[in-house]
C-alpha cells in the first residue's frame, strides 16, 4: 500500500516495528513533521540518516527502508518536541515530494516473509532465553519491555525486533535488521548479536571486577576504552607482532584504500592513523584524532558526477521549473555554454584550464534564486549543496580552526564539500552580501581564494592540512543586495539580477507552481481549486513582497484548512473563493497603501530598494521655529542625509521662485523624518522626494498622493541618474501609485519593466527638479491663493 505521510529524520537510532520509542526532536523541520502528523492521523515515517551530521537531510542523505509509526503521545518542552511513537510496519521510501516546511514523502509497505516452521519456533525460544541471560548479566530494559519479553510466549515477530532494538550495535548494523525482510533471517542475525553482546558482557564482568572504580565522570569514556582493549585481548584478538588490529583500525585502512586519495593525502592519513593506532587509551587526543581521521577519510577525494552537460536538457529544465525569470534563465543558459565549449576545448588541447566563473544572483528573499541553483545541479546533474555565509565575522568559519583548537572543525567550504559527497557540485554561498570583518580575520579573503581559479585547485583548509581541490566546483553565490559585497569579491562574480514579481507573474507563478506543488504535498486529488479571484486576493491582500514566500506559505495555510475539514468528515468548498480565503487566513493584512493617504503638505512619496526588493517610502518634513538647523530621523544613512543637505541648500538658494522669504531658514528648524521599518535606508536617490516634501512644508501646497519619485539631485538642482528602476515601478504599482517621476538619464531602463505595469503608469522624466515638482505638488508656489489661511502656521513664517 503506497501513502503520503510527513517524514522525520532520526540521528543514532533506528525505529523497529512493533516497538514502543520515546524519541526528542529539536530541529524545525522534525518539529513541524510530528506536529503536523498528531494534528492529522498520527502516522510518520521515521528513517535513519545515513551520517547523523547532516542537519537538513533529504532523500539521498536517508536510509531508504524504514518505519512507519504512530505517535501515541506527545509533549513539547522549550525548543524540544518528545514523542512517544509505537513503530507499525517496515516501509520503503519511494520519493520525497516536498522539503518544506518538512519532509513529506511516498512510502510503500514492506510485506515481511513469515513462516511458523518448528525452526523458527526453535530459534525464537533461544533467541528468548539468551535474553534473559543478557538481562541478568545487567544488560538495560524498559523493564515493561523486558518482562514482556522474558515472560510468557512472546510472538517470534514481537520478540525479534523488541531485541533488535534494544541491541548494543551499531547504527548501520540495526539498519541492516531492520532492512531484512525475512523473519528467519532475522532472528538468526539477531541472535548472533546478542550472543555476542553476552559473552562480551560475560568478559566485562570479570574485568571490572579487577578495575578499580577509581575514574569518575571523566574518566568513564576512557575506561571504557581500556575494557575494549582488554576484551579484544581476552577474545585473542592479536596480531602476530603483537599490536591491536582493532576493528577500527582495520576499517580506517579499508577506507583509506577506497577513498580515492592523492599520494600526499594517502601518506599524511596513514601517518596519523598509525600514531591513533599506538596511542594509549588514556590519551584524550584519541577521540580528537579519530575525528580528524574520519574526516580525511569520508571527503570526496576524486569523486565526481560525470560532468556532461546537455544544453537542450538544460534549457528545458530551467524552463519547467520556473516561470519567467526569463532573463537570468538565459544569462544562465549562456554560462553553461560557454562551459561546455571552455570543456570541449580542454580535451581537445589538454592543456588551457576550465575555468568557471562564479554566478552571483542577487535580490530579494523568495524570488527564487536558491531553486533556480537546484535547477542548475539538476539541468547538469551534479550534487546541490548549499551554505549560508550569513553573519560570518571569523575566517575560520571559511577555513576552518586549526587542530590544536579544542573542538575544532574544518570550515564551511570542506564541510560542504563532504555533505554533497563529490568534488564537483554546484555549491551555493547563500547571503554572500551579509558577512563582515573583524579582529579574528577577513572571511573574504579566505573566500576569494576558495573562489579564485587561479588559486583553488589547492585550497587548504587549517583543520584539513592537507589541500583539497576545488577547482571543479561550480558556485553560485547569492544575496539581496550588490552594495554590501566585499569590491573584491564582486569582481570575480558575474552578477545575475532578480528584480522581484508582478502581481501578475506571482498569480502565474501560484497557478502554474506552488498551488499544485502544495496540493501535493497535502495529497489532494485534482476535484480541488483555489479560484482567480480567491488567489488574487490573497496576493493583493495577504502578501506584500518582492518574491513569492509568504505567497505560498499562505496557500499552505490554505491547504492545512481544507485538509483538516476533509480529514474531519465536514464539507469543504470544492473551489476555494474569495470569501473561504477570508474565512481561512483571517482579516486582510494589507490594503492598498496609497489610497488610504491624502494628500498631505510635507509629506511625500519616495522610491527605493531595500533588501526585501523595491518599496515605496514616505517622507515628512516639518517644520518649527528655530534658527536654521536641519534634523534627520529615521534611521537614514549618511549618503541620504547628504541628500537632505544638498536638498536644503537647493531650496535656500531658489527662494524667490517658490515664494519663500529671503532668510526664511534663519527663523525655523526643520525635521526630515523617513518612518516606517528598522531597516537602514540609504542611498542618493531620495533627493527628489526630500526636496519635494521639504517644499510643500515651506510652501504649504500638498503634494500629490498618488505620484512616487525617486532620483538623485545635485546643489544646483539637476536630477541624476539612479539605480534599481524595475524593482521601484513594480513597488510603486504595487502600492498603486498612478505617476512616477523619474530622472531622464532613466528612461532607458523602462524596457526591463513589465508591460503589464507600464500600463497602468504615466511616466514622467525630469532632468531638474523644478519639473519634477510641478508634476508633484497639487499647484505652483507662485501661482498660490493670495488667502493662504489654509497654510499651517510655520510655513507662513517661511512664506513670502
Ligand atoms: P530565494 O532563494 O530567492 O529566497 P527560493 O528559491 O527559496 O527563493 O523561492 C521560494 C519559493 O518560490 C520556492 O518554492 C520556489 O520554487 C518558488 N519560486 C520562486 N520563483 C519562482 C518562479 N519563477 N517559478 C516557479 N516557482 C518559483
Amino acid at each position: 500500500m503506497k501513502r503520503r505521510v510527513p517524514i522525520v529524520a532520526v540521528r543514532d537510532s533506528v525505529i523497529f516495528p512493533r516497538t514502543d520509542t520515546l524519541l526528542s526532536f529539536g530541529r524545525p523541520k522534525s518539529i513541524s513533521a510530528v506536529n503536523s502528523a498528531f494534528q492529522s492521523d498520527r502516522v510518520v515515517a521515521i528513517f535513519t540518516q545515513i551520517d547523523p551530521r547532516s542537519t537538513d537531510p533529504e532523500k539521498e542523505d536517508l536510509y531508504q527502508i524504514g518505519t512507519i509509526a504512530t505517535i501515541t503521545q506527545m509533549m513539547s518542552t522549550e525548543g524540544e518536541v518528545h514523542a512517544l511513537v509505537r513503530g507499525q510496519a517496515r516501509i520503503k521510501l519511494n520519493e520525497v515530494i516536498t522539503t518544506e516546511p518538512h519532509l513529506i514523502g511516498e512510502v510503500e509497505e514492506l510485506s515481511e516473509e513469515v513462516d511458523d516452521s518448528p525452526e523458527v519456533k526453535v530459534m525464537s525460544q533461544k533467541l528468548q532465553e539468551v535474553f534473559k541471560r543478557a538481562i541478568n548479566m545487567g544488560k538495560q530494559g524498559e523493564i515493561v519491555t523486558v518482562m514482556k519479553l522474558v515472560a510468557g510466549a512472546p510472538d517470534p515477530l514481537e520478540l525479534t525486533d523488541e531485541v533488535a532494538s534494544l541491541l548494543d550495535i551499531k547504527v548501520s548494523e540495526r539498519q541492516k535488521i531492520l532492512e531484512e525482510i525475512n523473519l528467519k533471517k532475522r532472528l538468526e542475525v539477531t541472535l548472533e548479536k546478542l550472543s555476542a553482546e553476552v559473552n562480551s558482557l560475560e568478559v566485562e564482568r570479570t574485568i571490572t571486577v579487577k578495575t578499580q572504580k577509581r575514574f569518575e565522570d571523566q574518566m568513564k569514556k576512557q575506561m571504557l576504552r581500556e575494557k575494549k582493549k582488554s576484551i579484544e585481548e581476552e577474545l585473542g584478538e592479536l596480531t602476530e607482532d603483537g599490536e591491536l588490529a582493532s576493528e577500527d583500525i582495520k576499517e580506517y585502512k579499508a577506507k583509506i584504500k577506497n577513498a580515492g586519495m592523492s599520494a600526499e593525502v594517502k601518506e599524511k592519513t596513514e601517518k596519523e592513523l598509525k600514531r591513533f593506532s599506538q596511542m594509549s587509551p588514556h590519551n584524550p587526543e584519541g577521540a580528537y584524532l579519530r575525528n580528524y581521521l574520519d574526516w580525511l577519510v569520508e571527503m570526496p577525494w576524486s569523486k565526481t558526477s560525470p560532468n556532461n552537460v546537455s544544453m537542450k536538457k538544460a534549457s528545458k529544465i530551467l524552463e519547467d521549473d520556473h516561470y519567467g525569470i526569463e532573463k537570468a534563465k538565459e544569462r544562465i543558459l549562456e554560462f553553461l555554454a560557454v562551459m561546455k565549449l571552455k570543456k570541449e576545448a580542454k580535451i581537445k588541447e589538454d592543456k588551457s584550464e576550465v575555468h568557471p566563473t562564479i554566478l552571483c544572483f542577487i535580490g530579494p528573499p523568495g524570488v527564487g534564486k536558491t531553486s533556480i541553483g537546484r535547477s542548475i545541479a539538476k539541468a547538469i546533474n551534479r550534487k546541490f549543496v548549499r551554505v549560508s555565509l550569513g553573519g560570518i565575522r571569523d575566517e575560520a568559519e571559511i577555513r576552518g580552526h586549526r587542530r590544536t583548537y579544542i573542538g575544532a572543525l574544518p570550515g564551511r567550504i570542506i564541510q560542504g564539500i563532504k555533505n554533497a559527497g563529490t568534488k564537483n557540485p554546484v555549491f551555493m554561498l547563500d547571503e554572500i552580501d551579509k558577512i563582515g570583518t573583524d579582529f579574528r580575520g577577513d572571511p573574504s579573503s579566505a573566500l576569494l581564494e576558495a573562489l579564485d581559479p587561479e588559486q583553488n585547485k589547492e585550497f587548504s583548509d587549517h583543520y584539513l592540512e592537507v589541500p583539497f581541490d576545488l577547482s571543479e566546483v561550480m558556485f553560485i553565490a547569492t544575496g539581496n543586495i550588490i552594495d554590501t559585497i566585499p569590491v573584491a569579491l564582486r569582481d570575480r562574480m558575474e552578477i545575475i539580477g532578480f528584480p522581484g514579481y508582478t502581481e501578475a507573474e506571482k498569480f502565474y507563478i501560484a497557478k502554474k507552481f506552488l498551488i499544485p506543488k502544495q496540493f501535493r504535498a497535502h495529497g489532494f486529488d485534482k476535484k480541488l481549486s483555489i479560484s482567480d479571484t480567491g488567489l488574487k486576493e490573497i496576493i493583493a491582500r495577504y502578501t506584500r513582497e518582492a518574491g513569492v514566500r509568504n505567497l505560498e506559505r499562505n496557500i499552505a495555510a490554505v491547504c492545512r484548512k481544507v485538509a483538516r475539514m476533509m480529514a474531519e468528515k465536514k464539507r469543504y468548498p470544492k473551489e476555494v473563493k474569495v470569501p473561504d480565503i477570508r474565512k481561512f487566513l483571517g482579516p486582510q493584512k494589507f490594503t492598498s497603501m496609497i489610497a488610504e493617504k491624502k494628500d498631505e503638505v510635507g509629506m511625500s512619496t519616495g522610491l527605493s530598494v531595500t533588501p526585501f526588493g523595491g518599496e515605496i517610502l514616505f517622507i515628512e518634513v516639518s517644520l518649527m521655529p528655530g534658527k536654521g538647523r536641519l534634523a534627520m530621523t529615521g534611521h537614514l544613512g549618511d549618503v541620504m542625509k547628504e541628500s537632505a543637505q544638498a536638498a536644503h541648500t537647493w531650496v535656500k538658494s531658489h527662494y524667490n521662485i517658490l515664494g519663500l522669504k529671503q532668510n526664511f531658514s534663519e527663523k525655523i528648524d526643520i525635521h526630515i523624518h523617513v518612518p516606517e521599518g528598522a531597516v537602514k535606508k540609504d542611498g542618493p536617490s531620495a533627493g527628489v522626494a526630500i526636496t519635494t516634501a521639504l517644499i510643500s512644508a515651506l510652501t504649504g501646497i500638498p503634494v500629490k498622493r498618488e505620484v512616487g519619485m525617486t532620483g538623485e539631485i545635485t546643489l544646483r538642482g539637476r536630477v541624476l541618474e539612479i539605480g534599481g528602476v524595475k524593482e521601484k515601478v513594480i513597488a510603486g504599482h504595487r502600492a498603486g501609485l498612478t505617476t512616477i517621476i523619474l530622472p531622464k538619464e532613466n528612461k532607458k531602463d523602462l524596457e526591463d519593466v513589465p508591460s503589464e505595469v507600464k500600463k497602468d503608469i504615466k511616466f514622467v522624466f525630469t532632468e531638474g527638479v523644478e519639473e519634477a515638482l510641478k508634476v508633484a505638488l497639487s499647484s505652483w508656489p507662485d501661482r498660490r491663493l493670495k488667502d493662504d489661511s489654509y497654510i499651517p502656521i510655520f510655513s507662513q513664517i517661511a512664506a513670502n
